[in-house]
């Protein structure tokens, strides 16, 4: 299977990008999305967080309260890195069964910690999708409602754009409008076609 990495930061239009690649009939294996079913209700890992951090952190309707929970591990390193020794190894085993039982031509693996979390490996090439980080900001803002301050320190947390963008393959700029963004990810599609069919011969 050719994999192909899609990665950005925080509000730098990964969804909307891949939500394009998946209009051109291409499997999608999300990371984010993987994250959300390994706590699903009634999962293990989602009792074990309950457990951690108090009924608090669930919604009325059972489901994680993930705002409540991305307060918790900013503010305290050590909370960060108990979820995320939780996390990690069910999202990872997850992720890799869903690359195998892609049938498109390729497949999208996104996720927003490809370069820094070591995913590269499974990816035959890496697309980093681009925005200045004032518009990263007011984009994540607007889009949850958080506060500039939160959204501020989740992006310092993040991987430096430069060393994110030296890792590219390929860049798609989202600075522009939405048709922008689109016109890139059909010429990219066309190259991975291409790419895809001669790693097949
Ligand atoms: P996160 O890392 O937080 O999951 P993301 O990288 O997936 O974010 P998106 O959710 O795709 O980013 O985009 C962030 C916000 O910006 C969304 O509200 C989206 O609709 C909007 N957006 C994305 N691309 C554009 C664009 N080219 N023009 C205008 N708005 C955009």
């Amino acid at each position: 299977m050719f994999v192909v990495g899609l990665t950005g930061g925080i509000g730098s239009g990964k969804t909307a990008a891949t939500n394009a690649f998946k209009q051109l009939g291409i499997t999608i294996v999300d990371a984010d999305v993987v994250a959300r079913e390994v706590v699903e209700p009634g999962s293990p890992a989602l009792a074990k967080i309950a457990a951690h951090f108090g009924d608090a952190i669930l919604l009325a309707d059972g489901q994680l309260d993930r705002a409540a929970l991305r307060e918790r591990i900013f503010n305290n390193a050590d909370e960060k890195k108990w979820l995320e020794a939780l996390l990690h190894p069910l999202i990872h085993a997850e992720t890799a069964r869903q690359l195998k039982a892609a049938n498109s031509a390729y497949v999208i693996y996104v996720s927003p910690l490809l370069i820094d979390g070591g995913q590269q490996q499974f990816c035959q090439r890496i697309v980093v999708v681009d925005v200045p980080e004032e518009q990263q900001i007011t984009r994540t803002m607007s889009r949850d409602g958080n506060d500039r301050a939160l959204v501020e320190k989740i992006l310092a947390s993040q991987i430096n754009r430069q060393i994110r963008l030296a890792a590219a393959s390929d860049i798609i700029d989202n600075s522009g409008d939405l048709n922008q963004l689109n016109t890139q990810v059909e010429q990219l599609h066309l190259q991975f076609l291409q790419l895809a069919k001669q790693e097949a011969q």
